[in-house]
């Protein structure tokens, strides 16, 4: 073995070395080459393929490195081209200087990642001696090229501790989000824990969420978040799947393994959300408002969730299908509107039949909202499931409650007059009021519930159900417009107002 080549494994025996960036490690590599090679001077270049010139990085000199201080026109030093395109080392001479420049795919721990031959990068060592010397040898020439290979393979190797900050963060961003997709099951509100969590997390200006409806054969906008976390709905967005009609519906049906790359420009990434080769989404993140250009690190990691982010999405679907299919809800365990709507008409027909009172309470909880916002959602599951129980537990067994929808419930008790509905209601207040569900690091050792109902009754105000309905959620609206956490008969409501 050559000395210089004994020299470069004994330099890099260990198998990782730490450097700060990555212009730490080619501040490195020059120094190396300064060390052992009889020169005056070396460059580290990056290769521009759009513009077609050498972007100088790093200069070492006289013991010196400075950065980024020249550019070389490839047109203006033709002879370049060759060392390009076939990745082979050059030596020239130019007035008194002598250049060798040695060409390496400057691949680095995102470009491994994308493994995309268009996005590999090159790079340049150029070793320079000066005065008219001598012409590098072939002999020079063999081993400057080897010591290049030798220290790229260690560039796979090392460590650097700005990429490492980088990994840190996203492995934060794995964690929390993760939690956030294993919450993420509650159809109404998943997508935007979905979104917030990818904004937050990643920090994009806007994320937008696009599903494929197969049936309607078209991509269906569902949500997007901007910049101050607003959250508004994309459904007027509706974009027919076919070819050459819409940017989107491009990118969507694209036969190209990897789209997600293709599509990426510095500010937007479009990531199309694939189940086993099926494409059923499109997720759209930017950063347009703020310009801010989306590092390639940002989106290799990115891509890694996407896969991710597609499995939630469709859980959701089926989840949404799930309950579709079934009559109970699966939180509350209360039976679901569906089945509440054919029960009511039974019930209706039943009380109108044998001129029996019917009545309906319409329960909604006061400040439910607020209550998922500071607590968290999993405790504004634990309040439902409560209230649920509660309202089991106070029932007769000719009462059918329901989940009507979110923090909705009605309960439709038959051959109960205004008043039995009222004593019943109460009761739920009373009991409801004093649940004590625990919550940590707050100030209340407790979440306060209230409910605010409304109650309607047949015969008294109404004669078909629809109409019925609509009177307990008046009933219900009349309270909350009165403070919450009260009762009130739409017949005593319709006396006070004099309706
Ligand atoms: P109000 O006193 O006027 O009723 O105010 P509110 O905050 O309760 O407002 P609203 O009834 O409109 O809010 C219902 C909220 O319930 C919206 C939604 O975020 C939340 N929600 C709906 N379904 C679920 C669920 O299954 N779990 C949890 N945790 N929250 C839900
Ligand atoms: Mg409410």
């Amino acid at each position: 073995m050559d000395k210089q080549n004994k020299l470069i494994s004994r330099m890099f025996k260990n198998d990782a070395k730490v450097f700060e960036n990555k212009n730490a490690f080619f501040g490195f590599v020059l120094e190396y080459f300064c060390k052992y090679f009889k020169i005056d001077g070396a460059s580290f270049f990056e290769y521009d393929a759009e513009n077609s010139f050498l972007k100088m990085k790093l200069h070492l000199k006289n013991g010196i490195i400075f950065e980024d201080e020249e550019n070389i026109l490839i047109k203006e030093e033709a002879v370049l081209n060759t060392a390009i395109f076939e990745k082979k080392p050059l030596a020239v001479r130019v007035f008194t200087t002598d250049f060798l420049y040695i060409p390496f795919v400057l691949d680095s721990h995102e470009t491994v990642i994308v493994n995309n031959p268009q996005t590999q990068r090159l790079g340049f060592i150029r070793l320079e001696r000066e005065g008219k010397k001598r012409c590098f040898s072939k002999k020079e020439i063999d081993l400057a090229e080897n010591a290049v290979k030798e220290l790229m393979r260690d560039l796979y190797k090392a460590e650097f501790i700005d990429l490492n900050k980088k990994y840190s963060k996203n492995i934060l961003a794995i964690t929390e989000l993760t939690e956030i997709f294993a919450t993420s099951l509650r159809v109404e509100e998943s997508f935007k824990h979905i979104l917030e969590g990818v904004q937050k997390y990643f920090g994009f200006d806007r994320v937008r969420l696009y599903l494929v409806d197969k049936e309607a054969n078209k991509l269906q906008g569902e949500l997007s978040v901007d910049i101050s976390g607003r959250i508004s709905s994309l459904s007027y967005e509706e974009i027919p799947l076919e070819t050459g009609g819409h940017r989107l519906a491009d990118i969507v049906l694209s036969k190209k393994r990897n789209p997600f790359f293709d599509r990426y420009t510095d500010c937007v990434l479009y990531v199309p959300l694939v189940i086993q080769g099926v494409n059923t989404g499109l997720l759209i993140v930017d950063n347009m408002l703020s310009q801010q250009k989306i590092e390639k690190s940002e989106f290799a990691m990115f891509k890694s969730f996407a896969g991710q982010i597609a499995l939630v999405v469709d859980n959701v679907k089926l989840f949404d299908k799930v309950e579709e299919l079934s009559l109970y809800d699966e939180l509350t365990k209360l039976p679901l509107r569906r089945y509440f709507q054919e029960r009511f008409k039974e019930e209706f027909y039943r009380a109108e039949r044998f001129k029996q009172p019917m009545a309906l309470i319409w329960a909604d909880i006061d400040y439910f909202k607020e209550i998922n916002d500071t607590y968290g959602h999993q405790i504004g599951d634990k309040v439902l499931k409560e209230v649920g129980r509660v309202i089991m537990a106070n029932l007769r067994k000719i009462d059918f409650p329901c989940r009507y929808g979110g923090d909705e419930i009605i309960i439709l008790s038959p051959q109960a007059t205004g008043e039995e509905a009222k004593l019943l209601a109460q009761r739920l207040l009373s009991e409801i009021k004093d649940l004590r569900i625990p919550v940590a690091f707050s100030k209340n050792k407790f979440v306060n519930i209230s409910l605010s109902i409304g109650i309607s009754t047949f015969p008294n105000d109404a004669n078909a159900g629809e109409d019925l309905l609509q009177k307990a959620d008046e009933a219900l609206y009349w309270v909350k417009s009165r403070g919450r956490g009260d009762i009130a008969l739409y017949e005593e409501i319709e006396k006070k107002t004099g309706n």
